[in-house]
Formats: structure tokens, sequence, C-alpha cells
């Protein structure tokens, strides 16, 4: 289970790290100060003789500078006692008189949830890459690749193809034994009341998986191939783990960005090799938003279907 910050800060405050780790060790009477709350011995992690181990309770750390061990109070306990994070959690909180938090059973049950969702994003995501590379995929390749969106880009990015299929990735991900209801969760099919059959809702797209901070799959942008198609660009809608007015969505468009410019520039003859540092491409990654008074969430290649989030500057 996850443990509030402000819980653990309130075991810190009230046990000094010195009576964790003096219960395991024994100070050095010369060289600690213990009216500072400052400690010396000789290192429980590796064996020697004068002690280079200190701790510190104003700041709650402890560390040796003969082996490089340190940390807080908990990780004292996990690296010493090879307890659990929880399990050290627990004892401390014995020890600083504090009952455990309750169980919050539904946060954790969504959790969970959560995560089978990002699951069965990352199988899409495995699947759309499949035909990029696939002989269906030639077209998709070849689009990218006339984007200055080569190999290279399109392996780092993830950048995959969506066959032109009502449900090659319904039954793709059926077979991986993924229930309808998450398939639709996660907005990977069309379905509703008045949808007998759902069915895929990419199809016959390049495909561009957008990340959350932590880099994990949340959507997918989907650029038509075909010029008879209703919209040209098409987005994931809002689900679980995709709310656009949550995240920042600022990395591919960025990369694109760049890409098109470093064509540009070796087009006009105005740039050299290599003038762009790293390569000027980084990875894909939105940007949390910390709080209501930042400003509001500009979504960028999420966006609506219908803008131009791959070609804008
Ligand atoms: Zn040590």
């Amino acid at each position: 289970m996850r443990f509030s910050p402000s819980f653990l800060d309130e075991i810190r405050a009230r046990l000094p790290i010195s009576s964790i780790v003096g219960q395991r060790v024994t100070w050095d009477r010369r060289k600690s100060q213990p009216q500072k709350g400052d400690f010396w011995a000789c290192c429980p992690f590796h064996g020697e003789k004068s002690p280079s181990f200190h701790a510190e309770d104003r700041k709650g750390r402890f560390h040796c500078f003969g082996c490089g061990e340190s940390g807080d109070h908990f990780t004292f306990l996990t690296k010493l006692e090879g307890l659990s994070f929880p399990e050290a959690v627990e004892r401390l909180a014995g020890e600083a008189g504090l009952s455990m938090p309750a169980r919050d059973v539904h946060a954790e049950a969504e959790e969970r949830k959560r995560a089978s969702l990002h699951e069965v994003m990352e199988l899409a995501c495995r699947f759309f890459e499949e035909g990029l590379q696939s002989r269906e995929g030639a077209s998709a390749r070849g689009y990218l690749n006339g984007r200055a969106l080569g190999p290279d880009i399109q392996r780092r990015f993830r950048l995959g193809y969506a066959r032109q299929s009502r449900n090659a990735l319904k039954e793709h991900l059926a077979a991986k034994g993924v229930p309808h209801e998450d398939m639709v969760a996660t907005g990977l099919l069309i379905s509703g009341e008045d949808i007998p059959v759902s069915y895929d809702r990419f199809r016959d797209r390049v495909m561009f998986p957008i990340t959350d901070f932590r880099g994990r799959i949340v959507a997918f942008g989907g650029r038509a191939l075909s010029a008879d198609a209703q919209a040209k660009y098409l987005n994931s809608p809002e689900t679980v783990l995709f709310r656009k007015g949550d995240l920042l969505y600022n990395g591919f468009e960025g990369a694109q960005g760049r890409a098109e410019r470093r064509h540009d520039h070796h087009r006009r003859g105005l740039c050299g090799r290599h003038r762009h540092g790293n390569g000027g491409v980084r990875p894909y990654r939105g940007a949390a938003r910390h709080g209501p008074d930042r400003a509001p969430a500009r979504p960028a290649l999420a966006a609506d279907a219908g803008t131009d989030p791959l070609l804008r500057r």
C-alpha cells in the first residue's frame, strides 16, 4: 500500500534517526555530539575499525563516508534488516506510537484497474509498431520517411500503423486475454448502445502514442493515410487514463517540429551536419500539471480531431 508523505513525516518527526540507528550500532563517544544530534559510529554496512558512519537528527539522514550507504529512517531498516518498505513503516509507526492509516480499498482497486489499462495500451502500442514494420505498413513507412521521420525516430517514438481493418486490434487483444470492457475503457474500440458490434477506432492510420509524465501510454493520435478518411487526425477519447485537461502533451509536436525544421535547413543549405547538438529530438512526454495556479493545460497532439497537431510548429 501507499503511505501519505505526511504520515511518513510524522514518523520521522517523532523518532530521531539516532534512536533507530542507535539500537543497532554503538556511538563513538569522542566523535559524536549528542546535544547537537550529531552521531558517529563504525558502519553497520561494512567492516571498519574507525567510525565513518554518520547520523544526523536534524536532517533525519545517515551516511557512511566509507562505503557510501545512506538514507533515512525507513531505508536504514530495509537495508540493514531486509524489511520491505511497508514493513519498515509499520515497525516505526509502532515505535512512534502511531496507528497505521486505514487502507483505502477503493483507491487501491482503482490503482490496479488503471495499471491493467496501461498494460492494454502497451499491448496495442506493440501491435501498431509491428503493423508499421509489416508489409501492410509500407505506405505508412513511406509517409513517415517522407516527413523526415525515419526508422530511428519511428522506433524511438514507438510510431505504428493501425491496419485497414475493423477488428485487427480487437481480435489481437482478445487473443491476449484482454476483456472487451477494457478495450472500450481505453478508447481503442468504438462501441455504444446504437452500435451492434464494436470495432477498432483506428483504421489505416499512422499511430503516435501519447504518454504521461511517467512515460506510460495513455492515448494515441492517428493520422489517416487515405485522402478519403472522415477525419485526417483522430485522437483517443477521454478515458480513465487520458484526461485532456490534466496533462500537457507537447513532446512529439516538438520533436516533429524540430525534425521538420532540420529538414528545411538541409533543403535550404543553411545548416551543416549535426548543428543541433543532441539531434534535436527528445522523447515524447506529457508534463504533469501541478495545480490550479498553473497555466491551463494546452493539449497539443491530444487536441481535437481535425486540427493538425503533427504538423503544427
Ligand atoms: Zn559503511
